[in-house]
């Protein structure tokens, strides 16, 4: 493989991927991945900020793709939901982070929830609850050990989303709201739906120690969900500035590079257990 730059292979992939004569190739590849098993999970850790310890992790998908390697999903998931291979990308992300949760929890290590991103799409198709429902069935895994992290977006058609949250509820499940902040977000869904998490998004986290702004809108957040009787993950914590304001202010998990990037499952069993 041509590398050109410092970054070597992953110049080649980007320039590739700009060209659409590429992005064509990469449809029809995109159509094969899941059957020739080319989806991986990586598994970033969510600590809580009291006790420590590991409370969750959550599952983000990569693409193994045989000449390319390792693509993140900013490369392909917009591709995904273009063509509506995310549909079942997404059922086969939900079922294996179920069994990747099941697995660990058989191993006998301290049992934590397995969060999954959804698309919009997904949201929507008919099917989810019922999909979720018979995967947890399959799995073992108990509803309290899977969240579902949706952004503000899905909250567009009220009445459904709420419909589907309860539903997804009432099987147990955890709700949590994406990159809380950057969407069109409205008091009202956040009084009304059946919502666990707030994830605050990265955008305000890096820059709360050189922005007042930042300062103010993450504090904000996380009075805000605890006067609602939710907890707050704040995502892409990088510094220990910034994970210091977020235990003074109370935020409930943190998640970021300075406490782990995604890895793959063996990685994390290799740092975590032993
Ligand atoms: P997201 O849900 O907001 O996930 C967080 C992204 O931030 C991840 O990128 C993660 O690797 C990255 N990140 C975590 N900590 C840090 C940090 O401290 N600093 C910085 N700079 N970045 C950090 P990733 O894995 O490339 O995923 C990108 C996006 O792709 C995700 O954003 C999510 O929207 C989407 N995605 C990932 N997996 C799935 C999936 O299975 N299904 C769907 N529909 N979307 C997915
Ligand atoms: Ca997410
Ligand atoms: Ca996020
Ligand atoms: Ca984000």
């Amino acid at each position: 493989v041509k590398t050109h730059g410092k970054n070597g292979y992953a110049v080649y992939t980007s320039d590739m991927l700009n060209n659409s004569i590429e992005e064509l190739k990469l449809e029809t590849d995109l159509r094969k991945a899941l059957d020739n098993n080319e989806f991986l999970l990586h598994y970033q850790p969510q600590i809580c900020n009291k006790s420590g310890g590991i409370v969750g992790v959550e599952a983000l998908i990569r693409w193994n793709h045989p000449k390319l390697g390792l693509i993140y999903p900013d490369k392909f998931i917009n591709l995904a939901e273009e063509t509506g291979l995310i549909i079942q990308i997404g059922e086969w992300v939900i079922r294996q982070a179920c069994i990747q949760n099941k697995k660990w929890q058989n191993s006998g290590i301290k049992p934590f929830k397995i969060a999954v991103n959804l698309s919009t799409q997904q949201f929507f198709k008919l099917n989810l609850v019922e999909y979720v429902k018979k995967v947890l069935d399959q799995t073992g895994l108990a509803p309290e050990y899977l969240a579902l992290e949706i952004t503000e977006s899905m909250a567009m058609d009220f009445n459904y989303s709420l419909k589907v949250l309860r539903q997804l509820k009432d099987i147990g499940v955890c709700i949590s709201i994406d990159d809380f902040g950057t969407g069109y977000s409205s008091l009202s869904y956040l009084k009304n739906f059946p919502i666990d998490y707030l994830k605050i998004d990265r955008s305000f986290v890096s820059d709360i120690m050189v922005d007042d702004h930042d300062v103010n809108i993450v504090k904000a957040i996380i009075t805000l969900a605890h006067n609602l009787g939710l907890k707050v993950i704040a995502e892409g914590v990088e510094t220990k500035d910034q994970l210091h304001f977020l235990k003074k202010y109370k935020c409930d998990e943190i998640q970021g590079y300075l406490f782990s990037k995604p890895i793959s499952a063996e990685q994390f069993e290799e740092n975590y257990t032993n």
